[in-house]
């Protein structure tokens, strides 16, 4: 037993000895042992009380004074209750920490609770999303921010990419929103004003597009002229320079072409409708077109394309994508290596792959592939022909269409680039059009 509960036992042990040898004394010792137990009872449950209306005022203030087994209870009581102000008062101060920092943070922040209705947000939230703290607390953050790109995004609930929009107050603000979950089905908006970087990005974009524009027609000329001095009687030297800048020149139109060609993929949206692109007949040409770049290096080039199904897309985008895979497989392969291209349609939607049996790429390149001008053998590949832009070309394309790109490659054995498309961009033929198809 505690030594508070001995106290309280002693206490009533006391009592009912005195009032008892009293009452032997005057004669009434049942009586006086009756009475002295019910005072005893009613001082406690006026100690009791005391003790209940204290806890209640919860104001910080000393506890009453108390004796025995209650003074001891009181002072337990009194200790607890500090260490819980302590760290409340802890508490509140890491919140208001967290409350000032945010408030002064450039970034919209904004928490979001399970029935997407706004929580709580700081005052970037207020100049950025234009939410306002008298009248949108506890409204649904769809009813204030409904554009039906941010309302696709936010019912997505995969937020690993994040969405770029204009502000919803101010068309000149371009934002960029993350979403993060936490708790249980509370979520975290964070909008960053990118006004800034996406200038700088169009001027970029702008320069290459407009530099390239600029530099088609001088060699436009300057190939004129090579080819008209190619006709003419010239000593041997001198026609092997032309040859070579002739080459160069058509290098540098094929690097123009290519630039121009990134340049209005990253920088627009899709200009005009999607198409069903036939790609049987799309991969047909491209096979004649690789085996002529072939020559007389003889690959083996073959389709085993299933013409039951044709592409929703862009025919232009979709055809320099395929032939940047095929072509590449051409250059990056000795002679006579083989070369399959495949369409197949399944559950997961259309694939297209183009598989070689060349020299392989080590694993650590592949990551990198489809940076700009990344080459994984610098002195061979720019010889190959290419522009050092083909896969980057291809990623941009596979984004614009809701695909993928992926390689495979090991080396000494070969490699694999393969389209993946999602299944609402495959259209099945009907038996008609299938027949003209063919036909
Ligand atoms: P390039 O114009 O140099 O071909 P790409 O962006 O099309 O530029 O390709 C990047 C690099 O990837 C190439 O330089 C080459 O090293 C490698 N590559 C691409 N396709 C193949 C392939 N089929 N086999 C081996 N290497 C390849």
């Amino acid at each position: 037993m505690y030594q508070s509960g001995k106290l309280m036992v002693y206490s009533l042990l006391i009592t009912l000895l005195v009032s008892g040898l009293i009452g032997w004394i005057l004669g009434y010792p049942r009586e006086a042992l009756i009475i002295s137990l019910f005072g005893w009872s009613l001082y406690q449950i006026y100690l009791f009380e005391r003790v209940m209306k204290w806890l209640k005022r919860e104001d910080g203030s000393e506890p009453p004074e108390a004796p025995g087994a209650w003074g001891d209870l009181l002072d337990g009581l009194y200790r607890l209750q500090r260490r819980g102000h302590d760290k409340e008062r802890a508490l509140r101060g890491i919140i208001n920490r967290f409350q000032h920092s945010s408030a002064a943070l450039q970034d919209a922040v904004v928490i979001i609770d399970q029935k997407d209705n706004l929580e709580w947000w700081n005052r970037s939230a207020e100049r950025l999303l234009g939410l306002s703290p008298k009248s949108d607390r506890r409204r649904s953050i769809l009813n204030l921010l409904r554009d039906p790109r941010f309302i696709r995004y936010y019912r997505k609930h995969n937020y690993q990419e994040p969405l770029e929009l204009t502000s919803p107050i101010n068309e000149q603000v371009t934002l960029q929103y993350h979403i993060t979950h936490f708790g249980q089905g509370d979520r975290l908006l964070v909008a960053r004003d990118i006004t800034r970087l996406k200038k700088l990005e169009q001027t970029r974009q702008s320069f290459v597009s407009n530099a390239s524009h600029e530099l088609r027609t001088p060699l436009t000329v300057i190939r004129g002229y090579l080819e008209t001095f190619q006709d003419q009687e010239l000593p041997k030297p001198l026609m092997r320079g032309l040859q070579q800048m002739e080459q160069q020149t058509l290098r540098m139109e094929g690097l123009v072409r290519d630039m121009l060609m990134l340049s209005r993929l990253e920088s627009t949206e899709h200009v005009t409708e999607d198409v069903s692109v036939d790609i049987h007949q799309m991969l047909k040409e491209i096979r004649r077109d690789a085996l002529i770049l072939s020559g007389d290096q003889q690959h083996q080039i073959s389709i085993d394309a299933d013409p039951r199904y044709d592409l929703l897309g862009q025919d232009k985008e979709l055809h320099s994508a395929f032939s940047n895979l095929v072509f590449n497989a051409v250059r990056h392969t000795p002679a006579q290596a083989e070369i399959r291209i495949r369409w197949k349609v399944d559950v997961n939607g259309g694939h297209l792959s183009v598989e070689d049996n060349g020299p392989g790429i080590e694993p650590f390149h592949l990551p990198r592939l489809t940076e700009r001008f990344y080459r994984v053998d610098e002195s061979r590949s720019s010889d190959s022909g290419g522009t050092g832009l083909g896969l980057s070309i291809v990623k941009y394309v596979m984004v614009r269409h809701g695909g993928q790109l992926k390689i495979q490659s090991s080396l000494g054995k070969g490699s694999c680039f393969s389209c993946h498309f999602p299944p609402d961009s495959v259209i099945a033929l009907e038996n008609e059009a299938l027949a003209t198809h063919n036909g």
